[in-house]
């Protein structure tokens, strides 16, 4: 098995200042890089906002949480990240282009030893591992949002990953309190599989004006003991990232079932995210969420 101290995250999104911080606070050394550097700026004050709740829960101590900023260095510099790290672990925005140039690069940028992992919520771990020259040691570490709160780690076996990156990545989970789950490289795996078809049922329900978006988030929240609405949760993935998915879901499997609705698409285009926007299904400038009317919305 082999051991991992130092650990790049690629991409300091949503998900990337999460795994930064997950990996820091239990003491790996780890450099996140972004293109952007405002996107790395806003990562630190994320990670510092959320360390401040863990702390004020009792769930770190106040060692732990300037461990963090110790362990924790930015920079914008994909080869300065990615040197001498054991594993690098892409989080990058969900386009499968992106995605092949990075490992591409990363490829070239680390010894053959590091192991590359995905945190992709769809595309092929097969296909990003075709573009190097050490598939056995491509792998998919798929994290949940928001990663200091959520147990699992989807694992995602390619065709040509090895027995020992598996053991590896599984065991590494482990050690930063994380619940692995391993799966097969399939469209969307397991976990989006089955939960982008129901966020987009749920988008189609609004488009079709059958319920508006309270009434569809409160009968999946009451009806089905879910924390979260659908479209909340949509919202909160980030509706760029579901239509991705769908689209790799559609594309994948050739199956109309997974098309996107075309009320998703219009909200993309028209730049309505969800929270990281301001605004998709809820509107978050004030305090209260507020659902935004919507002219599919059922008429009383
Ligand atoms: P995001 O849009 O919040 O962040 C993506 C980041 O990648 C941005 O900061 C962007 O500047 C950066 N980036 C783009 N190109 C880059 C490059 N060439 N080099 C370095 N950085 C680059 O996206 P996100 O929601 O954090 O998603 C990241 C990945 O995690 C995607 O593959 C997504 O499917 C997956 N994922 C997302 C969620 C979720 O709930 N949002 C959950 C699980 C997995």
């Amino acid at each position: 098995m082999d051991t991992i101290s130092k650990v790049a995250v690629i991409g300091a999104g949503t998900m990337g200042n999460g795994i930064a911080h997950v990996f820091a606070q239990f003491g790996f050394s780890v450099t996140l890089t972004d293109i952007n550097s405002d996107s790395l700026k806003n990562a630190v004050q994320v990670i510092e906002k959320n360390a401040g709740r863990q702390l004020s829960k009792g769930i770190i101590t106040e060692e732990v949480k300037t461990n963090i900023f110790k362990q924790l260095t930015t920079t914008t510099s994909l080869s300065e990240a990615v040197e001498n790290a054991d594993l690098v672990i892409e989080a990058t925005t969900e386009n499968k282009v992106l995605k092949l140039d990075i490992f591409k690069q990363l490829d070239s940028l680390t010894p053959s030893a590091t192991i590359l992992a995905s945190n992709t919520s769809s595309i092929s771990i097969t296909a990003l591992a075709s573009v190097t020259r050490r598939p056995g040691r491509v792998i998919g570490m798929h994290f949940m949002n928001p990663v200091p709160v959520m147990k699992l780690v989807e694992i995602i076996n390619g065709y040509s990953t090895e027995k020992e990156v598996t053991e590896t990545i599984v065991k590494l989970s482990e050690m930063i309190g994380k619940s692995p789950c391993i799966v097969n490289d399939y469209p969307g795996f397991i976990a989006n599989r089955i939960l982008m078809p129901m966020l987009n049922e749920a988008i189609y329900s609004l488009y079709e004006g059958v319920a508006g978006v309270n009434e569809i988030d409160t009968v999946m929240k009451l009806g089905m003991a879910h924390p979260m609405g659908p479209l909340q949760l949509a919202d909160f993935i980030g509706l760029d990232v579901c239509l991705s998915i769908l689209r790799v879901l559609n594309e994948g499997f050739g199956n109309p079932k997974y098309a996107p609705c075309p009320l998703l698409v219009n909200m993309v285009a028209a730049g309505k995210l969800g929270i990281k926007s301001g605004e998709g299904f809820y509107n978050y400038s004030s305090e209260n969420k507020i659902p935004v009317p919507s002219t599919f919305t059922l008429r009383n």
